[in-house]
């Protein structure tokens, strides 16, 4: 029988907040979307991070794999440690992306950039492509994530003599974002739950909210709070998961 590594790649890290606070300061980002998706099994889409630039659109997938991941471009499944299968997260990701493509007008479609973001407990044996700035699939470790982007958007920058995004685009876009962006609890507990149906050692999802505004999060975010003992066994979103420590 094939193992499948979901469970823990599904605990996102999270140091990821203290990368998005260091973003250049033109960005502005959106976290723990959870968006129609009609490809989708589950019929959503639960997205990490999407960071809106003048020069691109990041689209970020945290995982949380420990050991080392084996991977490449027109791999379906990646491998960890040799043992565990994962889907190829930049497929994963072109999902998300795709989905997010659905709600903006088609002149923003070629500036997505797709970033998936391991923990430093990870190596990567990865396609080299992959690391390189020039790609528009970059594989980062989170402590580098806003390095990367950074990095991505001075090449941008000069590839591209002006702005791709003005600032009324891409308060435009974020606000088509937000306004996708599911916080009905109901629905993201449909979600939850979707996701969860082939494994037997999960029990029944129910509706998960951040202990300090009520805000409805997504799986991955309440099991990397109830993981992590600062939080007390408490669930708190990502804004307030920066303050509850
Ligand atoms: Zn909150």
């Amino acid at each position: 029988m094939e193992q499948v590594a979901i469970r823990k790649g599904e605990i996102g890290e999270f140091k990821i907040d203290i990368q998005l606070d260091q973003l250049p300061k033109d960005c502005r980002y959106l976290s723990d979307l959870l968006v129609k998706n009609p490809k989708a099994k589950s019929g959503y889409s639960q997205i990490d991070h999407v960071v809106l630039n003048p020069y691109g659109i990041f689209v970020i997938e945290t995982k949380n794999y420990q050991g080392t991941i084996y991977g490449g471009k027109d791999h379906k499944t990646w491998l960890v440690n040799g043992k565990f299968k994962m889907m190829n997260p930049f497929s994963q990701n072109y999902g998300h992306i795709k989905a997010l493509t659905s709600f903006i007008d088609k002149e923003y479609h070629d500036l997505f950039i797709s970033m998936v973001s391991f923990t430093k407990r990870c190596t990567f044996k990865v396609g080299l492509d992959y690391r390189k700035i020039a790609s528009n699939e970059i594989i980062v470790y989170d402590i580098e994530l806003s390095e990367f982007i950074h990095r991505k958007v001075s090449v941008l920058k000069i590839q591209h003599k002006e702005a791709l995004l003005n600032e009324s685009d891409i308060v435009t876009i974020y606000k088509v974002f937000s306004h996708a962006n599911i916080t009905d609890p109901k629905v993201r507990e449909e979600h939850n739950r979707a996701l969860n149906t082939n494994t037997s050692d999960e029990k029944t999802s129910s509706i998960y909210t951040c202990t300090v505004c009520n805000k409805p999060v997504s799986d991955k975010v309440k099991r990397y709070c109830l993981a992590n003992k600062k939080f007390n066994g408490k669930i708190y979103c990502y804004e307030h998961q920066k303050k509850a420590h």
